[in-house]
């Protein structure tokens, strides 16, 4: 028997169903048609139970880092940030235990005709909540469906939605995908970037090229040359892109390997509240895909190469560390976004001097910056 999981046209569900195909095809060796949906055979009891293996794997893999203490001991710590945990304990499917994931899996994953009398408040099928999965929290949607009143700022999820076991399982999984991601601890802010592709297999196509370039450590999993992680959403952006475009050898058009539409999944909070605090949702479209071919067309590292050596210097005396910090932070922000958004006057704002600093850029750069400058504004 075939079974059929249709796509939801949902930046979240959409990429958790790619990633369900993907662990499919890695995982369990199984062949999975891409369309408006994934269709694969029905699994067996061996390949479940490796898809439970793996998901075990991953439990800890993505959802715990290693820390160095004040005393430099190393510890493993939880990214409490993200809506998996509650007082400490994994909630929803990733919290069940071996047994019930593979009964949950096997009732997914196998040819049933079981439904029920509940309706799913995210997809509309029937189901029965025999596994207790079915109250929709942030772990299954990061963000709540929203009305027109909550389209900007924050949004909680009502905990009086329910959802069938192939929404919550979905939702759940997303979590331990590769998706780009940074932690920035000044601001308190983590950043998650998902490609926005309505196309199924298209999203499948450049997700595996996002997989090949990641590289997961504590606080991010893309790096620059010097292994720098960014610090915001454009500059993370902008170098996932230089890492896509070094390490594939012929190019010929950039929008046939990148997205230009991403969703960026913010999340506010401390790592003591074990919650999260606030999450924000935001868009980025490229408008201009020509403009960043032909910037890297001739520069391959725009982001390591430059905007991420340039740095604040003082033009007066007394100006405080924390200041050029947040400084050199905001410089690059501006720099990513500009570029990615072919706007020269966002672009600019980071050569503006602000309380008593100015940008400096190293020698080794300045060639670059010239290069950047003469190919971005005067060649096209
Ligand atoms: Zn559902």
């Amino acid at each position: 028997m075939t079974i059929y999981i249709p796509q939801y046209y949902d930046w979240w569900f959409d990429s958790a169903i790619e990633f369900l195909g993907h662990l499919l095809e890695t995982v369990a060796d199984v062949r999975v048609e891409w369309d408006d949906g994934i269709r694969f055979e029905e699994l067996n009891d061996k390949k479940i139970k490796a898809l439970v293996e793996e998901i075990e794997r991953l439990i800890p893999y993505k959802l715990k880092y290693q820390k160095t203490n004040n005393d430099g001991q190393r510890e493993i710590k939880n990214r409490a940030y993200l809506p998996t945990m509650h007082k400490g304990k994994y909630v929803n499917f990733l919290g069940k235990s071996n047994k019930e994931k593979y009964d949950i899996l096997k009732f997914l994953l196998t040819f049933s005709k079981k439904t029920g009398t509940d309706v799913c408040d995210i997809c509309s099928r029937n189901y029965e909540d025999d596994s207790g999965i079915s109250q929709v929290s942030q772990i299954i949607y990061p963000i709540s469906p929203g009305s027109l009143s909550s389209q900007c700022g924050i949004r909680k999820i009502q905990a009086n939605y329910n959802c069938c076991p192939q929404c919550a399982v979905l939702g759940c999984l997303e979590w331990l995908d590769d998706i780009p991601f940074l932690s920035n601890h000044r601001n308190l802010t983590h950043y998650y970037l998902f490609p926005r592709i309505e196309q199924l297999e298209q999203l499948h196509r450049v997700k595996h090229l996002i997989r090949s370039n990641l590289n997961l450590k504590s606080y991010s999993n893309v790096f620059s040359l010097t292994d720098e992680y960014p610090l915001d959403e454009y500059s993370l952006l902008l170098l996932l892109f230089e890492n896509m475009i070094r390490n594939i050898r012929q190019v010929r058009r950039l929008e046939d390997i990148l997205s230009k539409d991403w969703i960026v999944l913010k999340i506010k909070g401390t790592e003591a509240t074990y919650q999260t605090s606030y999450t924000y949702l935001n868009e980025i479209t490229i408008p201009n895909i020509e403009s960043l071919e032909h910037i890297f067309s001739k520069i391959k590292e725009p982001y390591s190469g430059f905007v991420d050596k340039t740095f604040s210097a003082e033009i007066k005396d007394g100006v405080s560390k924390e200041i050029k910090k947040a400084l050199t932070e905001e410089n690059k922000y501006f720099m990513s976004q500009g570029l990615l958004l072919d706007d020269f006057h966002t672009f600019s704002k980071a050569f503006q001097i602000r309380q008593n600093c100015g940008i400096a850029i190293p020698k080794d750069s300045k060639e670059i910056f010239d290069r950047l400058i003469d190919l971005w504004r005067c060649e096209q």
